[in-house]
């Protein structure tokens, strides 16, 4: 059996790797920490999401990625995995595109911005000076009080543009 966390130690010796597997022990640390464990098919879930740099992933993709490392997992027990994975801040949950980004990806503190690519599902975080209060007295103006810490932005990068 082909498991992904077994790739990525075939993957040993690249950044990529080298990268993963960082965040891999960071994440196996932080559910020690609480008394949870990163048992090997959340890891494997955290692992295809890590290996995917900077694009989100729908939990369908993710089903489709583990069967390819011939694990065959229900969807439902994916929605499950990504539960737990963003219940301990390891993952975050994108909800205009339905797909999954690992917090190394986005800063998990603070309110901010994330423009997403509705063509290659790349992400990147953007400066969130803008969102400070000129987002909330405009929120405030209109009568609503801003209650998510990241805003998300549906977008075009400008490789697919050009
Ligand atoms: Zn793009």
């Amino acid at each position: 059996m082909r498991h992904v966390v077994e790739e990525i130690h075939r993957l040993k010796g690249t950044g990529t790797a080298g990268d993963v597997q960082t965040w891999l022990a960071r994440a196996r640390a932080r559910c020690e920490q609480r008394g949870v464990r990163l048992t090997p098919l959340r890891a494997a879930v955290l692992g295809v999401l890590l290996l995917r740099e900077k694009k989100f992933v729908t939990a369908y993709e993710l089903v489709d990625r583990l069967r390819e490392h011939d694990q065959i997992v229900p969807p439902m027990t994916v929605y499950r995995v990504l539960d737990f994975l963003i219940a301990q801040g390891l993952v975050h949950r994108l909800d205009t595109v339905n797909g999954y980004v690992p917090v190394r990806d986005v800063q998990d503190s603070g309110r901010y911005l994330v423009a997403i690519c509705i063509r290659c599902a790349k992400v990147r975080q953007v400066d969130t000076t803008i969102l400070g209060e000129p987002l909330d007295e405009e929120l405030g103006r209109a009568g609503f009080t801003c209650d998510s810490s990241i805003v998300e932005v549906r977008a075009i990068c400008d490789s697919c543009r050009s």
